[in-house]
């Protein structure tokens, strides 16, 4: 969970996300707000791009597109219970602030009136005392109408907290959905999700990109000899090992059972290379002990796959050359890295 759903940043999010949603007359529900909140916070690529995309081409914004978004990015359990847990209050929120501006509004009109009535009792011929009436009439109302305007502004304050608050949740819980339990690193999800924004970076701004693909050797016979919480040991040992040698920019996932990748935007085969056979010699010179006994585990080696992304291939493409060059190291004997052929650059697409 990243910080700035909380202090100015948060509250700018929330406005913007709620004044996107007074423009185009979009229900002011807790999903809706779950998707436009994202969007304002520019969070979730695919749903910006959606909405972008559906903005540029003066599409409406309308329910039904609506509901597709939220279906899509957020309907997942436990998300979906905490925004259901957060809506009632959402809602209510909205409801009373939507109750003060009607009220401040009446206030508004009565005080017009009395300036209009004013104006008349004011005029050349008037009776003193009848101005002095006047007077003190205006003066009351203009007090009541700076009480309704602080009225107005603690209720709008307050419930800018509140949807700051909600806002917090969903990305504390979307953070959670998308991080692997057992190691703490992102999961196939959230793989998935920045291999494709790596990939339009990568043909918006004409950056290079890579992927490495891991496996762990002969994981079988340590979980056939170990037990399976020392396999999990392991898994957690080595996504360590990943964690340490990427930089803050690259995804270390969790791809499958003992498979790991990484994202790597920004960055050429050679600095791919030497991060891959880092890690790789890394985990084969760890002496690793089991955690319930002590004993030596022996040696844990890894196999690893690069790739690189060619200009317009699929995101596909590029996990299968990875792929394919993890299978090399298999075939070669482990505990090596193969990486994209040297001419297989970008423009060989
Ligand atoms: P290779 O060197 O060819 O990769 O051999 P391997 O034994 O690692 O390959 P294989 O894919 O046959 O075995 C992977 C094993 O990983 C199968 C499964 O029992 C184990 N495994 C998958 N996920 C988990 C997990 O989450 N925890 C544990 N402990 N074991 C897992
Ligand atoms: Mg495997
Ligand atoms: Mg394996």
């Amino acid at each position: 969970m990243n910080g700035r759903m909380q202090g100015p940043e948060g509250r700018t999010i929330a406005k913007e996300a709620l004044e996107t949603m007074e423009r185009y007359d979009i229900a002011p529900t807790a999903e809706n707000y779950a998707v436009f909140s994202s969007f304002a916070a520019d969070s979730v690529p695919e749903l910006c791009e959606a909405v972008s995309s559906r903005l540029e081409k003066n599409e409406p914004l309308d329910q039904a597109f609506c509901d597709k978004l939220y279906e899509e990015h957020f309907a997942i359990a436990r998300i979906q219970e905490i925004v259901m847990a957060s809506s009632g209050a959402m809602n209510k929120e909205l409801q009373q602030v939507r109750e003060t501006l009607k009220a401040a509004e009446q206030h508004t009109a009565e005080y017009g009136e009395q300036l209009a009535g004013a104006e008349t009792a004011m005029g050349d011929d008037a009776d003193p005392n009848e101005v002095r009436g006047v007077i003190q009439s205006l003066v009351a109302a203009t007090t009541r109408m700076q009480q309704r305007s602080k009225e107005l502004e603690n209720k709008l304050q307050e419930t800018s907290s509140e949807v700051v608050k909600l806002r917090s949740n969903l990305e504390r819980v979307r953070e959670e959905a998308m991080t692997d339990a057992l190691t703490g690193i992102a999961n196939r999800k959230r793989f998935d999700e920045m291999l494709r924004k790596g990939r339009r970076s990568a043909e918006t701004n004409d950056d290079e990109m890579c992927l490495i693909i891991c496996d762990i050797d002969h994981f079988k016979r340590f979980n056939d000899t170990w037990g399976h919480q020392t396999g999990d040991q392991i898994i957690r040992f080595v996504a360590g090992c990943m964690t340490r040698n990427a930089k803050d920019h690259h995804t270390v996932a969790r791809y499958g059972g003992e498979e790991f990748a990484i994202v790597l935007p920004k960055t050429g085969l050679p600095e791919a290379n030497a991060i891959a056979e880092k890690i790789r010699s890394t985990v084969e010179s760890k002496r690793l002990l089991r955690k319930s006994t002590s004993e030596d585990l022996g040696n844990i080696t890894i196999s690893l796959g690069v790739s690189l992304y060619r200009n317009g291939e699929a995101v596909e493409e590029l996990i299968e050359r990875a792929d394919a060059n993890l299978y090399k190291s298999k075939k070669g004997g482990r505990n090596r890295v193969t990486t994209d052929s040297a001419n297989a650059g970008r423009a060989a697409a």
